[in-house]
């Protein structure tokens, strides 16, 4: 899916859906704009809706859908976590060692690729580390956990991995204020490596930046902080007092619509749309 995307000039949304009516809107998003997507969940999203239950709805929505839908585990931090989401049927996962020195980091990633390679399921791994927005955080990322592009060719090259996050600029969680990227610092990773790049903390950037970044060699772009305030939003305006709706249901589905609608101008601003084909 990431190479298709490579060749053609756009970016893949990685969507973050912690609940079935998220997932929904991932889907009918893809669907209704004719785009490929990848849905994102993490441990902390695994713990909240319960590994299996997860598993057997987003499997199956992805199954049903009428485009390329991928289902990712984001940010695993241990083996243990990724062998189970490939058990349940995730055909993607991330493998975040970027806490970890360099060696390490290489040695673990390793491991998670032998054991997914081995049953068709493809790896993401981070490099350097994309910083999380927090109250007061400044927005500027330091240089020491940005990606170094040396570093990111010889990991590519020892670990085998299917794609690579990488940081150069972006920041998790950010929202209106915006990220700024380096993008001397992404080319020369591009040109080093040959594995598709991609972003964390994909809300906080600009648009313009989005389409710079995809001609560098970007790929996927995570999302969640968008979706997030949209489903929250939405939930909160279908149970002001005004809104007249007092069906679990119909609440339900007003935010499900708010994040369909964002998700839909994410996959128009990467490209995506109507690339289903
Ligand atoms: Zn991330």
């Amino acid at each position: 899916m990431l190479r298709k995307a490579r060749c053609e000039g756009y970016a893949v949304g990685g969507f973050y859906a912690w609940n079935l009516e998220l997932v929904q809107s991932v889907v009918n998003a893809a669907e209704g704009e004719c785009s490929p997507a990848v849905l994102l969940i993490n441990q902390t999203g695994l713990n909240y809706a319960g590994l299996e239950y997860y598993a057997a709805f987003a499997k199956k929505a992805a199954e049903k859908a009428t485009v390329p839908i991928v289902l990712h585990l984001d940010h695993a931090q241990n083996l243990e976590l990724v062998t189970q989401c490939i058990r349940c049927g995730f055909s993607s996962v991330m493998f975040d060692g970027s806490a970890f020195p360099l060696e390490t980091n290489i040695e673990l990633t390793r491991k998670v690729v032998e054991a997914a390679h081995g049953v068709g399921v493809s790896v993401e791994a981070e490099l350097g580390r994309v910083p999380r927005a927090g109250n007061g955080l400044p927005v500027e990322v330091s240089e020491a956990s940005m990606t170094d592009p040396d570093e990111a060719r010889r990991f590519v090259d020892t670990t085998g991995i299917d794609a690579l996050a990488v940081s150069v600029g972006t920041v998790h969680g950010l929202y209106k204020r915006y990220a700024r990227l380096d993008f001397n610092r992404l080319k020369r990773i591009g040109d080093l490596t040959d594995v598709p790049l991609v972003l964390h903390g994909g809300t906080g950037i600009p648009d313009d930046a989005v389409h710079k970044a995809v001609e560098l060699g970007v790929c996927k772009i995570n999302v969640g902080e968008a979706l997030r305030r949209a489903y929250l939003n939405g939930l909160k305006g279908a149970l002001g007092n005004n809104s007249g709706k007092n069906d679990v249901m119909d609440v339900l589905a007003s935010a499900r619509l708010e994040a369909e609608n964002v998700v839909r101008g994410k996959m128009r601003l990467f490209r995506s749309a109507g690339k289903a084909d």
